[in-house]
């Protein structure tokens, strides 16, 4: 299906590699000039946080948001970064929530990141997370899986998850066939934490930011969000959705591109760039500046909203 003239700009897909090695001058031409979706090794990217921002500004985008997984500790040295390059980053975070027995992703903009219950309800998250995966642990070991949180340590930058689990499991190799991995599968589904979808957007509020629902069209144990549960967001506050997303064909950017209008959402995309060899570069997928200045302005009204 062919991409509508309006998400067009907006629908670079991969590019090679070799376009950010070398000759990624900062008058190359990216497809879009603001990418709201950016990981920094504060979470699961590979690069520092002043790294992404250079590789930014190395290809020419004017706006960057670092939205890294429930930390928000990457972003004053990505603030720095930015004011000295000459780029403008957004304060982000990606949030894991819950909705309706599932896993999304809210994404948060423009909040102050010095806010206490942020910090407070983000350590709380953590140090969940961090005791359902030792208690998995502790119920494998029980099964006589041969694991340490030793073993553990190496898959993960600030704390272990299920997929850290899981990986472990797998280069150890401890899972011999289908059965044991279906036997563990309820172990590691206990083990995901994350707040309900709402209470993250109401604590994005709190701190002065605008919260975004994260690629619903990204399938989590096959299935993805609809239209439904978009609406049902937007009625819990919801500001925005994230209508450009590596995970998103031109059909899915369509119809979340409608669906926020008809919900009264801002728009917003990104390249969701972990800086690994095969991630779409940052400003292959992102917005323009109109689509932005709608996300600037629903950030000021939340900021005013608690000043
Ligand atoms: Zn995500
Ligand atoms: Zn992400």
């Amino acid at each position: 299906m062919s991409v509508p003239t309006r998400w067009a700009a907006a629908a670079g897909g991969r590019a090679p590699l070799a376009a950010a090695q070398g000759h990624c001058a900062a008058s190359e031409a990216v497809p879009v000039p603001v990418d709201l979706h950016l990981h920094t090794a504060h979470s699961d990217g590979r690069l520092a946080p002043a790294v992404v921002v250079e590789a930014a500004v190395a290809r020419g985008l004017k706006t960057i948001a670092v939205v890294d997984h429930d930390v928000v500790s990457g972003l004053e040295e990505a603030r720095a970064a930015g004011e000295r390059l000459g780029v403008e980053v957004i304060a982000g975070v990606e949030l894991t929530a819950r909705w309706r027995g599932r896993t999304c992703h809210i994404l948060g903009y423009g909040f102050d990141p010095a806010t206490p219950r942020l910090h407070k309800t983000l350590a709380h998250g953590r140090a969940a997370a961090e005791a359902a995966v030792a208690a998995a642990l502790d119920a494998l070991r029980a099964r006589g899986y041969d694991l340490s949180s030793a073993d553990l340590a190496r898959y993960h930058a600030r704390y272990p998850t299920p997929t850290t689990l899981l990986l472990a499991l797998v280069q150890r190799r401890l899972l011999r066939s289908r059965a044991d991995l279906l036997a563990i599968l309820p172990l590691l589904r206990a083990s995901a934490q994350g707040m309900p979808a709402a209470e993250a957007i109401g604590l994005m509020h709190a701190a002065g930011g605008a919260a975004v629902l994260a690629h619903p069209g990204r399938r989590a144990r096959g299935v993805a969000l609809d239209r439904a549960a978009v609406a049902a967001l937007a009625a819990a506050g919801l500001d925005g959705v994230e209508v450009v997303h590596p995970s998103h064909d031109g059909a899915q950017r369509a119809a979340f591109g409608d669906l926020a209008d008809a919900l009264g959402l801002v728009a917003t995309g990104g390249s969701d760039w972990h800086g690994r060899p095969r991630d779409p570069l940052p400003g292959s997928l992102g917005v323009d500046g109109t689509r932005f200045a709608r996300l600037r302005a629903r950030i000021e009204q939340r900021r005013a909203a608690v000043s």
